[in-house]
């Protein structure tokens, strides 16, 4: 199956996804009940967690590896996944090239803020569920 539209293959691939897991799927290691998949062994991992590195970092060129190659951000592994995601949804990958111009410049920033923004924002409401029911709280999306 081929799906052009970003957020159709977005949603595509989370079903497509799904149906390999068992209900109420969680990273073994961490418990994120997102972004999972089935490791080697047959146990659900996270992203982050599915090579096995619980500190997974990744850079995220948030203006874009053409516009701005070493502007970069250190976000966990799964908070990169989900910003990446977001950006496809939105059409970041799909914007003209800046090549100088300013208006496409803030452009390119304002999208990548937004993605950050939701990111933080989802972050938030689990963080406050964490809370609220005594459980471990999820590490900031952006690491130290
Ligand atoms: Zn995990």
């Amino acid at each position: 199956m081929s799906v052009r539209d970003p957020e159709l293959a977005a949603f595509a691939a989370k079903a497509k996804r799904g149906r390999r897991l068992p209900s109420k799927a969680a990273c073994a290691t961490c418990g994120v009940v997102e972004r999972l998949a089935i490791d080697a062994r047959g146990d659900v991992r996270c992203y982050a967690h599915l090579g096995s590195n619980a500190d997974a970092v990744e850079l995220d060129h948030w203006l874009g590896r053409v516009t701005s190659p070493d502007t970069v951000i250190p976000l966990r592994a799964n908070a990169h996944r989900r910003v990446t995601d977001l950006r496809r949804i939105i059409g970041f990958d799909d914007l003209a090239p800046v090549n100088g111009d300013p208006l496409l410049l803030l452009a390119r920033i304002l999208e990548a803020i937004a993605s950050l923004l939701v990111l933080f924002a989802e972050w938030l409401v689990v963080h406050v569920a964490a809370v609220n029911s005594g459980v471990a709280r999820p590490p900031f999306p952006v690491a130290p």
